[in-house]
C-alpha cells in the first residue's frame, strides 16, 4: 500500500466511523475533511474536527505508520505544529509537535473495507499499460467522457503554462514566442532539438528585418543551420555569399550550427530538414506578424493554408542542395500542417487565454482540436484496444493527457474512472 490510498480513504471518508476514537481513547468527529495539499506541509489543511469535547480547525497529516512522523522529522518542523490529527494505517508510535505536545492519532487498519484495498491493489499492480484495462468495459461511458474532458483541459493548461514560460524567458515578446514555437514545430519529432537551436542561432529580431525577402531569409536560415559551409551549386553559392554578409552584419557567426546537427536518417526526402527550412522561410515571408496570424486565423482549414506557404523556385525542384529532382513533393503535407495547428497554434492560443484571462482563445483552441482529425499514435492505440475511439484531435490530446498524467504514473485514485472502479467494486464504499 502507498500513502495515496490513505489520502483517498480520508478524502472520501471511506472508513468505518462508528465510535471513532484516537488511540488514546478520545472520541473523534470529522466535521470537514480539509483541502488536499499538494505543496509542502501537512496533507490536508483547513479540516474541522471535534476531538473529545472541543472543536478544532487545522491540518491533518497522514502516514502509513505513525513512526513515519519522526522518520520525516516533523517533530522538528514548525509547519506541522497546526496538525490536529495524525491519521495512520498502523499506530506504532506516539508523535509530538515541536513544543513537545502530543498529537492525537487515529488508526484506520481495522476500519477499511478489505474489498476497497483489494481493488486498489488490483489497479496498482495491474500488468497492463492502462492499469484499469480489466475494469474498463464496466465503467459508464459518461464517466470516461467526463474524465477525458478533464484531461484535455488540464493538458491545455499545462501546454499554455509551458508556452508562458518561454514567453517570460524571451522578455515577454509574443512574436518571439510564436517564432520559437514555430521553429520547434517544424522540427516535428526527429529534428525538434536542432530546430529549437536554430531559433536561438537566428533571433527573431534579425528575421523581422528580412521578412520581405525570401532569398535573404533562406540565406539566414540555411546559413545559420550550417548547410552553406560547402556550397555545391550556383544557388547555394549565392546563399552562402549572402549569409556571410548578413551573419557578419548581425554578428551571428558564433551561434551558427553545423550540418551534422541535423538528422536525415530513415527519412522520406519530403521530410528532409532542408525541405522544412525552405517551407519555414516561405511561411515567415508570407506572414509579417506570425503571432497575430496565429491568434486570428479563422478555422482549421485557414490554418492549414497559413502553414502551406509556397516555397521558392529552387526548392520546387530540390530536396537538398545540388541534387535536382523531377517530381518533388515540397508542399507541407496535410497531416504535417495539422500537426502544426495542434502543436503550435493550440498551445499559443491556450497560453494567451491564460495570460489575458480571455477564454474565447481557449474556446478557439478546443474548437480547432475538435475539427481536426489526427492519426492514432502509440498511446491512443492502447485505449482503442479497450474499445474507445477517438473522433478528433481533441480526443487524441485528451487521451495523451490522461495517459501522461494519470495512467502512466498509476494515479488512479485521482482519476474519475479510477474512483468509479473503486466504488463499483466496494459495496459499502
Ligand atoms: S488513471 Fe484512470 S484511466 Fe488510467 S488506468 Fe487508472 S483508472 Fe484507468
Amino acid at each position: 500500500m502507498k500513502e495515496d490510498f490513505l489520502h483517498y480513504i480520508w478524502q472520501h471518508q471511506y472508513f468505518d466511523k462508528a465510535d471513532l476514537r484516537t488511540v488514546e481513547g478520545k472520541p473523534v468527529q470529522v466535521l470537514r475533511v480539509g483541502v488536499y495539499n499538494t505543496d509542502a506541509g501537512p496533507d490536508f489543511k483547513e479540516a474541522l474536527l471535534k476531538v473529545g469535547e472541543v472543536e478544532w480547525s487545522g491540518s491533518v497529516e497522514i502516514h502509513l505508520r505513525a513512526s513515519d512522523w519522526r522518520r520525516h522529522q516533523h517533530q522538528l518542523d514548525f509547519k506541522y505544529n497546526q496538525v490536529l490529527l495524525h491519521v495512520v494505517w498502523e499506530a506504532d508510535a506516539q508523535v509530538y509537535r515541536t513544543d513537545g505536545s502530543l498529537i492525537p492519532t487515529v488508526e484506520l487498519k481495522n476500519r477499511v473495507n478489505p474489498a476497497l484495498l483489494h481493488t486498489y491493489e488490483q489497479l496498482r499492480r495491474a500488468p497492463f499499460a492502462i492499469p484499469c484495462a480489466g475494469f474498463w468495459p464496466l465503467v459508464p461511458d459518461i464517466t470516461k467522457t467526463m474524465m477525458l474532458g478533464r484531461a484535455l483541459t488540464e493538458r491545455l493548461e499545462q501546454k499554455g503554462g509551458e508556452v508562458l514560460q518561454v514567453y517570460r524567458q524571451l522578455g515577454t515578446d509574443w512574436e518571439a514566442t510564436a517564432y520559437q514555437l514555430l521553429c520547434r514545430g517544424f522540427g516535428f519529432k526527429i529534428n525538434q532539438e536542432p530546430f529549437e537551436r536554430l531559433a536561438r542561432a537566428l533571433p527573431v529580431q534579425v528575421v523581422r528585418k528580412h521578412q520581405t525577402n525570401q532569398f535573404q531569409l533562406e540565406a539566414l536560415l540555411f546559413g545559420q543551420a550550417g548547410f552553406l559551409a560547402e556550397p555545391v551549386d550556383d544557388y547555394s553559392t549565392s546563399l552562402a555569399r549572402e549569409h556571410a554578409y548578413l551573419s557578419k552584419k548581425y554578428q551571428l557567426q558564433e551561434q551558427a550550427m553545423q550540418r551534422h546537427h541535423w538528422n536525415f536518417l530513415r527519412m522520406r526526402p519530403a521530410n528532409f530538414p532542408t525541405v522544412r527550412l525552405a517551407q519555414l522561410a516561405a511561411l515567415l515571408v508570407s506572414q509579417r506578424s506570425l503571432f497575430s496570424t496565429i491568434m486570428h486565423t479563422k478555422d482549421a482549414k485557414a490554418y492549414e493554408a497559413v502553414w502551406q506557404a509556397p516555397v521558392s523556385a529552387y526548392w520546387q525542384k530540390h530536396y537538398t542542395f545540388g541534387a535536382e529532382s523531377k517530381a518533388v513533393q515540397v508542399q507541407l503535407g496535410k497531416s504535417s500542417a495539422q500537426n502544426l495547428t495542434v502543436n503550435v497554434a493550440v498551445p499559443l492560443l491556450a497560453a494567451y487565454a491564460r495570460h489575458t484571462q480571455e477564454l474565447t482563445y481557449l474556446d478557439k483552441a478546443v474548437e480547432l482540436l475538435e475539427k481536426l482529425k489526427e492519426a492514432s499514435n502509440r498511446v491512443t492505440r492502447q485505449y482503442e484496444e479497450l474499445g474507445w475511439k477517438a473522433a478528433s484531435a481533441a480526443d487524441n490530446q485528451a487521451a495523451l493527457g490522461l495517459y501522461q498524467r494519470y495512467c502512466q504514473p498509476v494515479n488512479c485514485l485521482r482519476c474519475a474512472i479510477g474512483n468509479k472502479i473503486m466504488k463499483q467494486n466496494t459495496p459499502t464504499a
